[in-house]
């Protein structure tokens, strides 16, 4: 009896849940998994509350709650001085559905999409799913920069989309406004969609994040993705969004109806509020990360590992070949038992595995004495392999 399709094989359970289960279970600090240890703005969830006792409890419309997609357009507007109507935007239950229904409304079987690598890791399961080919772009240690050739060669007469992510998870980089003029010029040459997944938007220290569709040329050709889930700390509530031109938001709409349908009633209203008037909260957010990426960046540093320091988003990577572990995934299988602290190994965001062989990723969305503990308990430990 076959016990999964062929387009599961190899893709089976994320690294984060499996990483987080391991904290769980070895009583680790979980510098792992991307998700803070503390609540989104108090009014917004007293709005999901109060929705929720308002009775807004069966399926909203497929296309989102219109409150929702107000604001994001006035979102779109305020930040970017992107124009969009009501047909640009769709909710999606995550980012992570947003990126399913782009894959599956936009790229058949057969087509290659290019992406970067290291890569988030739906990108790779969504992939496979919908029958396509991956063509990797790697970014490279120290700055993670995205090399305008090698994009330009991974593109062929089978590229259907390019997916982007910035600012980047895991590396933390946030594209410059010359990468992503090389990026547009590329898709227009090529008559290329560019697929963007932009969470982290207002997760980024002192470095602008720059919409791909705010370039010249680019608005018509590429679909934005974002999510509620990090720019106001409710990752589990999962509602997101994708933007663009109608016929793209349609193909992901599409696909969309025939996954969740809709999701999420009491709380897209909540997430509009967070939107329209919360702004206040990602900058704080934004400002404490920044204080909490030096302290955790600092720390490591002091245990002699190579730190490549991010311009957004709440990861850091660091190199552990210093430990002398055949790679980063033995390094953090180690971890717990040795230090009590999980961390997660970029390799597995690789098709080039020496690239990602020795860097391992730790978050720093946790609360300062979190972060401290984990640091104290890395100094206390001998991290060499035995
Ligand atoms: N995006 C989060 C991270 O990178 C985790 C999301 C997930 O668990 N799928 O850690």
């Amino acid at each position: 009896m076959a016990d999964h399709a062929l387009r599961l094989a190899g893709i089976g359970s994320t690294i984060f849940a499996e990483m987080s289960a391991l904290a769980v279970r070895t009583g680790s600090v979980n510098l792992g998994q991307g998700f803070p240890d503390e609540d989104g703005p108090d009014a917004v969830l007293e709005a999901a509350v109060a929705a929720v006792r308002g009775g807004r409890n069966q399926y909203p419309p497929g296309h989102g709650t219109p409150e929702l997609i107000d604001a994001v357009i006035a979102h779109q507007a305020r930040h970017y001085g992107l124009d969009l109507d009501r047909s640009q935007v769709v909710a999606t239950t995550g980012a992570t559905e947003a990126i399913a229904g782009a894959l599956l409304g936009l790229v058949d079987p057969g087509d290659e999409v290019v992406v970067l690598e290291p890569y988030y890791d739906s990108y790779v399961a969504m992939i496979q799913m919908v029958g396509a080919v991956r063509r990797p772009v790697t970014l490279r240690a120290p700055g993670f920069r995205l090399d305008l050739d090698e994009l330009a060669a991974a593109i062929t007469q089978r590229t259907r989309l390019i997916l982007l992510n910035s600012p980047h998870n895991p590396t933390g980089a946030v594209l410059t406004r010359d990468e992503l003029e090389g990026v547009a010029a590329l898709a227009i040459e090529h008559d290329l969609v560019v697929v963007t997944d932009e969470v982290y938007e207002h997760l980024t220290f002192g470095t602008p994040h720059i919409p791909l569709a705010t370039l010249p040329g680019m608005a018509e050709r590429t679909l934005t993705i974002s999510s509620a889930g990090k720019s106001f700390s409710v990752t589990g509530w999962k509602v997101g969004w994708a933007s663009g031109p109608s016929p793209l938001v349609a193909a992901v709409e599409g696909a969309k109806n025939w996954l969740s349908y809709s999701s999420g009633a009491p709380l897209q209203p909540a997430v509009a509020l967070a939107l329209n008037e919360h702004d206040d909260f990602h900058r704080a957010l934004a400002q404490q990360l920044g204080a909490k990426r030096d302290a955790l960046c600092a720390g490591l540093e002091a245990l002699g590992m190579t730190v490549y320091r991010p311009d957004g988003t709440y990861f850091a990577t660091t190199d552990v070949s210093s430990y002398g572990y055949p790679d980063g995934q033995a390094f953090c299988r180690a971890l717990p038992g040795i230090a009590g602290v999980v961390a997660i190994p970029s390799q597995v965001f690789y098709d080039d595995l020496e690239e990602g062989r020795h860097l391992v990723r730790w978050a720093f969305c946790k609360k300062s004495e979190v972060i401290s503990e984990g640091l104290d308990r890395l100094a206390a430990a001998d991290l060499h392999a035995r």
